[in-house]
């Protein structure tokens, strides 16, 4: 290979690198987002809504309890109506209490109904958010999962560069690795092609003299005008 397209190969090395670090750090922030502060709010409304449950399933065992006690005392009730033998004004104050007992049932049944349905609707969030938040924390770990893979890679391949243009470097003749450094320094890729008779880093038309030089004798030429080392635009094609 020729010391030309070594450097044109450099150039190629150190512009993937680039890339790399700035994907490679595109992949950090994106890990960094990855906090899982969705999956902490679901919870805490997962045990809110057990919380909420447990103080609701209370309020209906009392419900419950006292309907039994009610049905109970009913049943005394009537049972002393029919037995007989009591006074009627006796038999008025049971008749009341009769009555006062069925209404409180009847406001206690009612309460039972919604406290059913408010179980259910609390039930129901709970087994929802659950499937929600197992499919969100699946989802999270695959997608990092995917980062940590690709983090590897690019890192894989990152060093695989490095050692990629240590080669180069060692390999390059020391005048024109210095003129390469130089232009870096100058923030300009240091080669260029030569498209035709123009450098395709500054678009100016080169000499004939340059022409010839570069393309007849593969002569080590620079542009005229930005300074950029030229190559051969056939030359790259055929790598
Ligand atoms: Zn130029």
């Amino acid at each position: 290979m020729s010391h030309l397209n070594e450097l044109w190969q450099l150039q190629n090395t150190e512009i993937e690198m680039v890339k790399l670090r700035k994907e490679w750090n595109q992949i950090k922030e994106l890990s960094n987002r990855e906090t899982g502060e969705d999956l902490v709010e679901i919870q805490a409304a997962i045990s809110e809504a057990r919380n909420e449950w447990v103080q609701n399933k209370a309020e209906y065992d009392e419900i419950v309890a006292e309907v039994t006690e009610i049905a109970r005392k009913l049943e005394q009730f009537n049972s002393q109506l029919y037995e007989g033998g009591a006074q009627s004004k006796e038999l008025v104050s049971i008749q009341q209490n009769i009555e006062q007992l069925l209404r409180r049932k009847d406001i206690l049944e009612e309460k039972q109904l919604s406290s059913i349905q408010l179980l259910d609707d609390l039930e129901q969030k709970i087994a929802n958010e659950t499937v929600r938040s197992q499919r969100l924390d699946e989802q999270r770990k695959s997608r990092l999962s995917r980062l940590t893979q690709r983090n590897d890679e690019v890192k894989e391949r990152y060093n695989a560069l490095k050692d990629q243009r240590e080669e180069l470097r060692q390999s390059i003749p020391d005048s024109m690795m210095a003129i390469y450094n130089d232009l870096v320094m100058q923030k300009k890729r240091p080669m260029a092609l030569l498209v035709g008779e123009n450098c395709s880093g500054c678009g100016i038309a080169q000499t004939v003299l340059n022409v010839n030089a570069l393309k007849k004798s593969g002569q080590y030429t620079r542009c005229i005008n930005c300074g950029r080392i030229l190559i051969a635009s056939d030359e790259v094609e055929q790598e």
